[in-house]
C-alpha cells in the first residue's frame, strides 16, 4: 500500500472505505486493472478500529453488524474476521426529562411510559415504508407530500406520549434532528433496513454483533489483499477529461490516467473534488443538498464492567436534550479484559456539548454516567472522543441525509446515475442498508457491476441495488 502511483489504470476508485474496497475487490477478482486512491493514511473511512492497550480495539466509527447484513457477514467470513454477540444482558436504563430513571428489561420494554403510543406511530411508519421504491425513492407514490413533510411536523401529529421516544430514535439513527429530514427519507431508510426494529434493536437486529478485532478488520484484510493497488495518503483533487481519451485523476502525489472512475466518498468529500467538465446539474444539486449528520462517539474505559455487578446491561437511553449523550452501550471487548461504555452524542446535544470547554464537557458526561451507573462510572481510566464533524474526509456521520424536498427535486437523476465513465458508490447510494457498512459493500458491488458491464467483462460477484 502507498507505493509510487502508476501512470494509468483501467479503473481508478476514489476512496478506500468499504464501498471503494469492495468495488476494487470485485474488479480485481474479475481481472480488471484497478487502482484505489485514498486520502487518509488508513483504509476503512468511517470505520476505524484503533488499537488500545486494555480494550484491544476501540471502534471510533461503524461497529455493529446484524444478521440481515449479509454482504458484510460474507466479506468478514471470506477474510476470517470473527464476531461476538453485543453485550446486552441485564437491566436497561431510561433517563426521562423530568429527571426520573426508569428501569426496563430491554430497549423496547413495553412497560415504559408512552410505549403503546410509540408502537402505534411505528406501525404508521412501517405502512409508509412498505410503499417506498428502493431503486428510485423519488418514484414512491405520494413522494412529493412525503418529501415536503419534515419528521418534526409528522411528530406533531402523533400522540404526545410517543414523541420523546421517536425523537430520540431519529436522533440516534440519523444523527440529525427531526426538523432536518423528510418523512420520505425516513420511510426509505426504514424500508432499506427491512423495518423499524431492524434499525433500533440489538439481538437479532442491526446491533446484534461486534467484531473481535474491531469493525475495520475486514477492511484492513481487503486492503492487504489488494496490496499495491491501494494508495494511502493520496487525496484526489480533480477528475478531468472523459470520452475516448479517458480521465486524468489528479492527486497530491501525481496523476493517474484511467478509462473509468468510481467515486465512493461522502457527498461533501465528492463536492470538494473538481470535475472538469462539471458533473450534470442533477448530480451537483443532489450532492449539495446531502447533509452529513453530527455525531461524536465517546469511549470510557474502566478496569472492569462494574455495571453488571448490579445486573445492569450498561445500556441507557436519555430522553433529554441538553448537553448529554442520547444513548450509552456496553462496548467492552470480547475477552472481558476491561469494561468499556460508549456514549453517542448527536444533533443539538453535540452542538451544546461541543461548545463547552474541555473540563465542563468531561464533567457533564461523567456526572450523567455517575447518575446512571454510580460513582465508579465517574472514574474511567481512559476517555476517548471522536467527533466526526471534525473528520476532514468524512465531513460528518453516520451518513448524509438529503434535505427535505431533495429526493423529488434531484433524487431521480442525481442519486447515483453514472455518466460517461464516472460511477458512484458509497453507503449513501445503496437501496439496501442505506447508511450502513453493508449498504456501502452493496454499493461497491453495484458500481463494479456497472463497470464490468461497460468493459464487457463477465461479473463473478454479487449485484443488487
Ligand atoms: C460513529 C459512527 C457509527 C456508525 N455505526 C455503524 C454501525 O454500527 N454499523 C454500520 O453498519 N454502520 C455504521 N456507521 C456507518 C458506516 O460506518 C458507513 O455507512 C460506512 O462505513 C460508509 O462506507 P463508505 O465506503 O460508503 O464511505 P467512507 O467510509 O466514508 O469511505 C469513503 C473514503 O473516501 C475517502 N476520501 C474522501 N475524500 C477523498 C478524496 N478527495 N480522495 C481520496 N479519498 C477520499 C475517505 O477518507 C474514506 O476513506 C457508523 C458510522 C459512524 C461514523
Amino acid at each position: 500500500m502507498s507505493g509510487g502511483l502508476p501512470d494509468r489504470a483501467s479503473v481508478v476508485v476514489v476512496g478506500a472505505g468499504y464501498a471503494g474496497l469492495t468495488t476494487a475487490l470485485t474488479l480485481a477478482d474479475a481481472g480488471v486493472d484497478v487502482v484505489v486512491l485514498e486520502a487518509a493514511d488508513r483504509p476503512g473511512g468511517r470505520v476505524w478500529s484503533a488499537p488500545h492497550p486494555r480494550a484491544h480495539a476501540i471502534d471510533h466509527g461503524g461497529q455493529w453488524v446484524g444478521p440481515t447484513q449479509t454482504r458484510l457477514l460474507a466479506l468478514a467470513d471470506r477474510f476470517g474476521c470473527p464476531r461476538f454477540p453485543t453485550h446486552d444482558e441485564g437491566v436497561h436504563l431510561e433517563l426521562w426529562s423530568d429527571g426520573s430513571i426508569h428501569e426496563g428489561t430491554s430497549a423496547q420494554d413495553s412497560t415504559a411510559p408512552g410505549h403503546a403510543e410509540y408502537r402505534q406511530a411505528v406501525a404508521e411508519l412501517e405502512a409508509l415504508a412498505a410503499r417506498v421504491d428502493l431503486d428510485d425513492p423519488a418514484a414512491t407514490p405520494d413522494a412529493e407530500r412525503l418529501d415536503s413533510t419534515t419528521v418534526a411536523s409528522w411528530l406533531a401529529t402523533v400522540p404526545e406520549a410517543a414523541r420523546p421516544r421517536l425523537a430520540l430514535a431519529v436522533q440516534g439513527v440519523w444523527a440529525v434532528e427531526p426538523r432536518d429530514l423528510s418523512l420520505l427519507h425516513l420511510a426509505f431508510y426504514v424500508a432499506s433496513a427491512g423495518g423499524w426494529d431492524q434499525l433500533m434493536l440489538t439481538r437479532g437486529h442491526a446491533q446484534d454483533q461486534r467484531f473481535v478485532d474491531g469493525a475495520q478488520a475486514p477492511a484492513l484484510a481487503v486492503a492487504a489483499h489488494l496490496g499495491p493497488r491501494v494508495h494511502l495518503g493520496t487525496p484526489v483533487r480533480a477528475v478531468r477529461g472523459g470520452g475516448p481519451a479517458g480521465y486524468t485523476v489528479e492527486t497530491d502525489r501525481g496523476a493517474v490516467r484511467a478509462d473509468r472512475v468510481v467515486v465512493t466518498t461522502t457527498p461533501p468529500a465528492a463536492r470538494a473534488i473538481a470535475f472538469d467538465p462539471p458533473l450534470p446539474a442533477a448530480r451537483r444539486r443532489w450532492l449539495e443538498r446531502s447533509v452529513m449528520g453530527d455525531v461524536a462517539k465517546i469511549h470510557l474505559v474502566y478496569e472492569r464492567p462494574f455495571w453488571s455487578d448490579e445486573g445492569r446491561s450498561g445500556q441507557a437511553s436519555l430522553f433529554t436534550a441538553d448537553d448529554l449523550p442520547g444513548v450509552v452501550f456496553d462496548n467492552s471487548p470480547a475477552d472481558g479484559a476491561c469494561g468499556v461504555l460508549v456514549a453517542f452524542v448527536y444533533g443539538d446535544r453535540l452542538r451544546t456539548w461541543a461548545a463547552l470547554d474541555d473540563e465542563r464537557r468531561r464533567a457533564s458526561l461523567l456526572g450523567t454516567l455517575g447518575r446512571l451507573f454510580g460513582a465508579e462510572a465517574t472514574r474511567p481510566v481512559d476517555l476517548l472522543v471522536q467527533d466526526w464533524v471534525e473528520d476532514p474526509w468524512a465531513g460528518g456521520a453516520y451518513a448524509a441525509v438529503p434535505a427535505p424536498g431533495a429526493w423529488v427535486e434531484y433524487g431521480h437523476r442525481g442519486w447515483r446515475t453514472p455518466r460517461a465513465g464516472i460511477h458512484w458508490a458509497g453507503s449513501e447510494t445503496s437501496g439496501v442498508w442505506h447508511g450502513y457498512i453493508d449498504g456501502a459493500i452493496r454499493s461497491g458491488d453495484r458500481a463494479a457491476a456497472e463497470v464490468l458491464d461497460a468493459l464487457g467483462v463477465p461479473n463473478r460477484g454479487q449485484e443488487d441495488r
